[in-house]
């Protein structure tokens, strides 16, 4: 019997991390991230780069270098409030001007305050986004049934509390259910609240681990669409990745890899 219950290099175990709004705190925040080699995404608006608090437009490239950048819509409005025009334009403006700025497609998105309506999955969806992340918290760790309506495991304030059951996991290697943990937040609620000592230390938790794969959001909707897309044969004899991404997958009791453009034959 053929399972997906693993992720990249057959791991069972991921982390991410995603953060809004782009405020100038996001400098400190990725420094922490690199320091322990933890990924995050960064949901953007791009309408607001350079104004107040938040980061420059020319720093955008540099300083998310290895993470991903993100949509967060141009100016951060209440979706449902809008004509479908409006919130088109929202998004693809957002996209257009990040695309700009980092060079690659973006494809990615967190509502702004957490809202939508189906019509608004619907238009976002139109406009070329993949995935988009809600508020709400599941405490859970199971990869999401809807990526459009992606719900994270916790908020940071909560984050060092979830690490415990999916770190036990970890250190026990205990692979027999693939565990994806997703913290979200604000870079400035760390200098709002005076606790920065909170993500360095959840970092130093649950970064350096050889059996957890430390993924942008994007990369982790990447490789599920990759594996979900794969060929099977009726038997399982024969299994094509018509992807350009290696995929993992436990076949009886191993784990095997089918890799990016290839055929494996059983
Ligand atoms: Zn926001």
């Amino acid at each position: 019997m053929i399972k997906f219950n693993r992720f990249k290099d057959g791991k069972a175990f991921v982390l991410t991390m995603s953060y809004d709004d782009g405020r100038t705190a996001d400098r400190r925040l990725v420094e922490i991230f690199n320091k322990y080699g933890i990924k995050g995404t960064f949901h953007l608006n791009s309408g607001f780069l350079g104004v107040n608090d938040h980061i420059n437009a020319d720093e955008v490239k540099s300083l998310y270098e290895g993470h991903e950048v993100s949509c967060h819509s141009a100016h951060h409005p209440f979706l449902t409030q809008l004509p479908d025009i409006s919130v088109m334009h929202e998004v693809l403006e957002d996209r257009k001007t990040l695309e700009k700025l980092c060079g690659y497609v973006v494809r990615g998105m967190s509502y702004p305050y957490g809202v939508y309506s189906d019509k608004v999955i619907e238009l976002i969806k139109t406009c070329g986004i993949v995935y988009n992340r809600k508020v709400a918290s599941t405490m859970g760790y199971q990869l999401p049934t809807n990526f459009m309506t992606w719900e994270p495991t916790c908020h940071h304030n909560a984050c060092l509390d979830a690490a415990k059951p999916f770190m036990a996991k970890v250190d026990a290697d205990a692979k027999a259910q693939p565990l994806l943990f997703y913290v979200c937040g604000h870079s400035y609620e760390f200098n709002d609240n005076d606790n920065w000592e909170l993500i360095e230390e959840f970092c130093k938790t649950v970064g350096g681990r050889d059996n957890v794969w430390y993924a942008t959001n994007i990369e982790i909707y990447d490789y599920v669409m990759a594996q979900r897309n794969l060929h099977i044969a009726a038997d399982e004899s024969i299994i094509h990745n018509p992807s350009r991404i290696d995929v993992w997958l436990t076949r009886e009791s191993d784990v095997v890899k089918i890799p990016a453009g290839e055929t494996v034959y059983f």
